[in-house]
């Protein structure tokens, strides 16, 4: 994006957010097993003027670029911590921007959350990126270790993509992996199909949850059955909901 566009782009999401036009949509977690939510995944949304609901592979990135990313990330753990608190037992997991982990502003985030909400730390997860991991200086490990201690679980997003080791999975205190979806694309060869089952075993070994992003399709949804990974999500179950249409399908206590 060219500077200029970008500078319009980053006042303009600035403004957006204190003028209360980002929102969130959840996209639910299911069981494999047994079909039952477990959880739902936070995504944010711009409501822009002209350009109607902006998806936040154009917004994040913006946001990233400056500590605008903080302000917005403290605001969507605030509240998509309020929504989920008034589910019954599902769990919220909240995407956290490598910024926002390495400067620092996330610890008092969840505290200020997490308080204000009620919502027990056991009941929230973080999906943090390949890339913030992917070189962990000691302050990123401790308040990975800090967050973990408090019950929070720490799932690494976008998993297969980047360069996270599996020497390094085992030093970080994370308690679930989210396969990639470009690692489940259709049609798979042999190889991809090899590729997949190697990372849910290596997951399973290391007693993490393992989570496939992206089943679009019954043939997906089988394989990764079989394979063993528990738990997905996709087009083929649900697609981001607003919450108003997600509430019902929780039981939730106000819909
Ligand atoms: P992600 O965390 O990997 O989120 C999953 C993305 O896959 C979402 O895109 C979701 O809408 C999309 N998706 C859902 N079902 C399917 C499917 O069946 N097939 C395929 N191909 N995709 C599916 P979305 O909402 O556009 O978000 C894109 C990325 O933006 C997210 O990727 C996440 O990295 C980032 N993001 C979203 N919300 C936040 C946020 O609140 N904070 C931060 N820091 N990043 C966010
Ligand atoms: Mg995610």
């Amino acid at each position: 994006m060219e500077a200029a566009n970008h500078r319009l782009l980053e006042r303009e999401l600035q403004a957006a957010t204190a003028a209360g036009l980002l929102i969130l949509h959840y996209q639910p977690r299911f069981c494999l097993a047994t079909g039952e939510i477990v959880a739902n995944e936070a995504l944010v949304r711009w409501r822009h003027r002209k350009q109607g609901l902006i998806l936040p592979g154009t917004s994040v990135p913006v946001a990233e670029r400056s500590d605008s990313i903080n302000l917005i990330g403290g605001w969507m753990l605030a509240e998509a911590c309020r929504e989920a608190a008034c589910w019954n037992t599902a769990r919220l997991s909240v995407n956290v921007s490598t910024r926002q982990l390495q400067s620092g502003v996330l610890l008092p985030q969840l505290a200020a959350a997490l308080q204000q909400s009620d919502l027990p730390p056991d009941r929230l997860e973080l999906e943090l990126t390949e890339s913030s991991l992917a070189d962990s200086s000691i302050d990123t490990l401790l308040a990975l270790s800090a967050i973990r201690d408090q019950g929070i679980g720490l799932a690494l997003d976008g998993f297969g993509t980047g360069s996270v080791s599996q020497s390094m999975l085992k030093r970080l205190p994370l308690t679930a992996i989210k396969l990639d979806c470009s690692l489940v694309c259709e049609p798979m060869s042999r190889e991809d199909a090899a590729s997949v089952r190697a990372v849910v075993e290596a997951g399973r070994a290391m007693r993490l949850t393992t989570v496939a992003e992206g089943i679009e399709t019954e043939a997906q949804r089988a394989f990764l059955s079989g394979i063993g990974c528990e738990e997905g999500q996709g087009s083929l179950f649900s697609d981001p909901l607003p919450p108003r249409q997600l509430r019902p399908m929780l039981g939730a206590a106000r819909s």
